[in-house]
């Protein structure tokens, strides 16, 4: 394979006129002084190699590039603030929690293997990317997706669903895989040389690792991984929320992540720590306005909560829970400290063993 590595661009064109409502948007864009000749890209960014490499194939070319990245609690933008830290690529981090949750609960092409759906995570980030480029007069959008690297999400007719979904068909560039994919709009208005672009496709990384070499990016993240959706215990979590809430806030969504969680008879829930790290975690999302916090006092232990308003009898069962994954006597009662956001009450109950409630377990 052979990489280009300082191609040039000589000649742009405005886009036809046609009707469509992305180019009549960069028409006027480009009337209101927003773009200029200089041809500007704008990329998902997740702060992998492939995301990293797509930008930098197309900075050769002479093309202004930058980067979006999103932030749900089920993915963050570490990764992407790292590459654009790395490249000195400008980077815009969005937050799209609500607009994510309400896609997540009921996705057109359904989920994964666990609660990922990656189809219409795709599609909804382009939309939104591409709201950003109208806006800020970038010419087209472009990603990392390698055609055929993932089972799932980056098969031909996968990578046509989201550009079908998203709204942007024929604004989206994969400049790795673009020689195996059909010509795009952006590459018949000459914005971006095709002859200068990939035709990279499958599961191997071995290309990409080639070029990383070529361009000394050293320091890069794993390809796979960081998205809480493909986490099996993570999801059955969340599925549980689903069932059992209907307003859900963003911390219930990290609190997720740490400690045990339980769902009593009441279908009340309760999360106890594991370890102090935990214990931290929780208590950094705890609301005390809302929020029960149950912990022994006289015995080191866990911290307990239990969010949002309980049910009666749900604190005798959340103090001998604590107490039972506490170092208190098991067959002596403690002493445990609960407190609710109007009051604090000293209670003292029998430990209830972890293998008692283990099927309260979620
Ligand atoms: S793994 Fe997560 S972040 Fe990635 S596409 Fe799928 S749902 Fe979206």
């Amino acid at each position: 394979m052979v990489f280009f590595k300082t191609p040039v661009i000589k000649t742009y064109y405005r886009p036809t006129d046609r009707n469509n409502q992305v180019a009549n948007d960069y028409t006027e864009n480009k009337e209101a002084g927003l773009c200029s000749e200089k041809i500007r890209a704008l990329g998902l960014c997740s702060g992998g190699l492939d995301s990293i490499l797509s930008a930098l194939v197309l900075r050769d070319q002479g093309i202004e590039v930058e980067w979006i990245a999103f932030e749900t609690p089920f993915f963050k933008s570490d990764k992407a603030r790292n590459a654009a830290r790395m490249t000195g690529i400008p980077l815009t981090v969005q937050n799209i929690t609500p607009i994510f949750l309400k896609m997540l609960k009921n996705p057109n092409c359904g989920y994964g293997k666990h609660m990922n759906p990656c189809l219409d995570c795709h599609a909804l980030m382009f939309r939104l990317a591409g709201e950003l480029m109208r806006k800020k007069g970038f010419h087209f959008l472009f990603s990392g997706e390698v055609m055929g690297q993932r089972p799932m999400s980056q098969t031909r007719s996968s990578l046509r669903y989201v550009e079908k979904h998203s709204g942007m068909e024929g604004y989206i560039l994969r400049p790795l895989s673009a020689k195996k994919l059909d010509e795009t709009f952006v590459e018949k208005q000459n914005w971006v040389n095709r002859h200068c672009l990939l035709d990279i496709s499958g599961r191997s990384r071995k290309p990409q690792i080639e070029m990383a070499k070529q361009y000394g990016i050293k320091d890069y993240p794993a390809s796979s991984g960081g998205c809480l959706l493909t986490d099996k215990i993570y999801c059955m979590r969340l599925k549980d929320l689903f069932d059992h809430q209907q307003n859900i806030r963003e911390r219930d969504l990290e609190l997720l992540r740490f400690g045990r969680h339980f769902r009593s008879k009441n279908n009340t829930k309760l999360i106890v720590g594991r370890t102090q790290k935990d214990n931290e975690n929780i208590l950094n999302y705890y609301d005390s306005d809302k929020d029960i916090k149950v912990q022994v006092t006289s015995y080191p232990g866990p911290v307990l909560i239990i969010p949002d308003s309980p049910k009666s009898g749900d604190i005798q069962l959340a103090a001998a829970i604590c107490a039972g994954y506490s170092k208190a006597p098991p067959d002596k009662s403690a002493e445990v400290l609960a407190i609710t956001p109007d009051r604090r009450e000293m209670i003292k109950v029998l430990p209830i063993a972890p293998s008692v409630v283990k099927h309260l377990l979620i």
